[in-house]
């Protein structure tokens, strides 16, 4: 997603300090400069307020990655008066790359899912073993652009302008295929996607299984003066 960003030699790139490790790492692999954006700390999340201070102090920046930290989405959608993370973006020509490996299922404020097309470049979800729903290894990415979709169809196998299902299995179709560029090999596997489609079937049961450990430690541990806790997960309600 990075890469079909642009994200390439010389780009800046803000990411949250918070994060696994792969959030960052991208931007290394792709030769850009990560620049680290401290987050709210009773959310985790990064806000509206300090992605406007970063993006002042560092003008070049030209893609943010939003982390959607715990199941709770950033918020991306705002008002006139109180812009969200897309409009802040928009208005100064940033691509963003929303990083929701902690959240499927989760909402966006105004109810629609995490993923949905709302201005973004693309949304990255994992299916790693530890992630909400799993596939084993493996991920997806949402984009509502039909020029990134392709790009990053191109680029997860190995740059290659048709995968071995099309060129077997459309009747007609001719055995050739160009390599377009130095791509990767980052494609789920079927059998993976096969495991995912049975998981997601349970995601929101999953979902509720999480709330209810939620509910669990914060109704014992609200019992520790000493401690402050974070405020609800507006996606467990
Ligand atoms: C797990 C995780 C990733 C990486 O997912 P992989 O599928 O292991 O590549 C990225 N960001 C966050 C916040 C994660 O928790």
């Amino acid at each position: 997603a990075c890469e079909a960003a642009g994200v390439g030699p010389g780009s800046e790139v803000l990411v949250p300090s918070p994060t696994f490790t792969a959030t960052a790492e991208v931007v290394e692999y792709l030769g850009g400069t990560v620049r680290l954006v401290d987050v709210d700390p009773t959310t985790g999340l990064l806000t509206p307020d300090l992605l406007t201070q970063a993006l002042d102090a560092h003008p070049s920046i030209s893609c943010v990655m939003p982390v959607h930290f715990a199941g709770d989405a950033c918020q991306m959608l705002g008002t006139e008066q109180d812009p969200g993370i897309v409009t802040i973006c928009q208005s100064r020509g940033i691509s963003i790359v929303e990083d929701a490996a902690h959240a499927f299922p989760a909402s966006y404020a105004d109810g629609k899912p995490v993923g949905s097309p709302i201005g973004t470049t693309a949304c990255c979800f994992s299916f790693y073993a530890n992630k909400t729903i799993t596939t084993g290894e493996g991920g997806m990415v949402t984009t509502n652009d039909d020029a990134i979709a392709e790009r990053m169809r191109r680029m997860r196998l190995h740059g290659i302008d048709r995968s071995a299902w099309d060129r077997h299995t459309r009747i007609g179709a001719a055995w050739e295929y160009d390599v377009i560029a130095a791509g990767y090999k980052y494609n789920l596997t079927d059998i993976a996607a096969a495991i995912g489609i049975a998981q997601l079937e349970r995601a929101e049961e999953f979902k509720d299984a999480r709330a209810r450990l939620v509910e669990a430690y914060r109704e014992r541990l609200s019992r520790i003066d000493a401690l402050r806790l974070p405020p609800g997960h507006q996606t467990s309600s």
